[in-house]
């Protein structure tokens, strides 16, 4: 961190500014020029309050050199973080056969009527495609999506229980009982589940849930976030709607200051003036966010653009970009969906686009292909 000091500043209030820093254990280098003169700050700075320092009289400007984020930047952690999700594999298989034969790590386990667990893994060179419904509405709803996308690819099943709504007159999700049919579902398919917390007194029903879901309402939730922090399970954190990158990556920070280093950061869009799409989907944020962070990054292209035609050619976007994961609505009747059926390809869509997102990993040489 770099203070530059205004060109007559009062002793006495430079001393305790040099107290307070040096008490707060950095090392002070000055630097005098002829009109500036700058202090440069060694040590852990994360903990320093930039605008606190701003506001006093004898400084002109402060600049940071290093992020604020520790445990989510890549120069303390150069290797790529990889999650894993495992699952028991169902006792009786509903899925079909893989129909596109997609790169190695978005493929479920080919045995899927044996023991034997299931992996999918995110992050060092695996993709992940997570893929269901906006929201679970019905046994049958969830079961025959859920059979669908794991016949094409995905490698784990998404469904809102507890949903966000803009409205409360809105259908508000099926709640425990939608987390019920979500395990179902997975019993059924082996597939790992996600699904969103939007609040502390719903985490009872998370306890064997595969991954929860920060949607990007909450991605500022501190109270929220901490409490997660505790606990030993993949977090999917959403990019809030008007969030910077960093922010998005202290958001993780809260995440993984309290132990929980499993954050599977997701862009989502960010409201801009644009009214034809519902967000504007960031793709630069998927390069920078691999320059500043090892964590894996999905892109939804679904609550990105909010019209279902636009998701094909924003998913294929994003992996070439370099994304970790997609996470994709998939709906078996879009027109009577309860909740964002105009952003919902349908099972058949489905099929068809993760074939085109395997060809384009190998197009771009991240996978062989094999
Ligand atoms: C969702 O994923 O269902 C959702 C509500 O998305 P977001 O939090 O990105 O708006
Ligand atoms: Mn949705």
């Amino acid at each position: 961190m770099i203070i530059i000091l205004k060109q007559e500043i009062d002793q006495q209030e430079l001393d305790n500014l040099m107290t307070w820093l040096t008490n707060m254990g950095l090392e002070i280098h000055m630097s005098e020029g002829a009109n500036t003169t700058i202090m440069g700050l060694v040590g852990d700075t994360s903990t320093v309050d930039i605008n606190l320092l701003q506001a006093l009289d004898c400084v002109a400007d402060v600049k940071r050199i290093q992020e604020p984020f520790k445990k989510a930047n890549r120069k303390f952690h150069p290797q790529d973080t990889v999650i894993t999700l495992k699952t028991n594999a169902p006792v009786t298989s509903h899925a079909a056969a893989r129909s596109s034969q997609a790169a190695e790590d978005f493929a479920p386990a080919p045995n899927s009527n044996s023991s034997q667990s299931i992996e999918a893994k995110i992050g060092g060179g695996h993709f992940m495609v997570i893929a269901g419904p906006c929201s679970v509405e019905s046994p049958e709803q969830i079961s025959a999506i859920a059979a669908a996308v794991k016949g094409s690819g995905a490698t784990a099943l998404r469904g809102g229980a507890f949903k966000p709504r803009t409205s409360p007159y809105a259908f508000q999700g099926m709640q425990a009982e939608g987390i019920e049919l979500l395990k179902e579902a997975r019993r059924a398919t082996g597939l790992p589940i996600v699904t969103e917390i939007m609040d502390l007194q719903q985490l009872a029903y998370f306890d064997d849930v595969d991954v929860i879901q920060v949607g990007a309402r909450n991605m500022q939730n501190f109270v929220l976030l901490r409490e997660l922090g505790k606990i030993n399970k993949p977090i999917l954190l959403k990019r809030g709607f008007a969030a910077t990158i960093e922010e998005l990556l202290m958001s993780a920070e809260y995440l993984m200051a309290g132990g929980n280093e499993q954050v599977i950061l997701c862009e989502r869009g960010v409201r801009t003036f644009e009214p034809l799409t519902r967000n504007t989907l960031d793709l630069s944020a998927i390069p920078i966010i691999k320059e500043l962070s090892h964590l894996p990054v999905v892109v939804d292209p679904s609550h990105a653009t909010g019209v279902a035609r636009y998701v094909r050619p924003m998913s294929l976007a994003a992996v070439a970009a370099g994304a970790d994961g997609l996470l994709i609505e998939v709906h078996n009747s879009p027109q009577t969906a309860l909740c964002d059926g105009q952003q919902s390809i349908t099972p058949k869509q489905f099929d068809s686009l993760a074939k085109d997102i395997a060809a384009m990993r190998i197009a771009i040489g991240q996978c062989s292909g094999q």
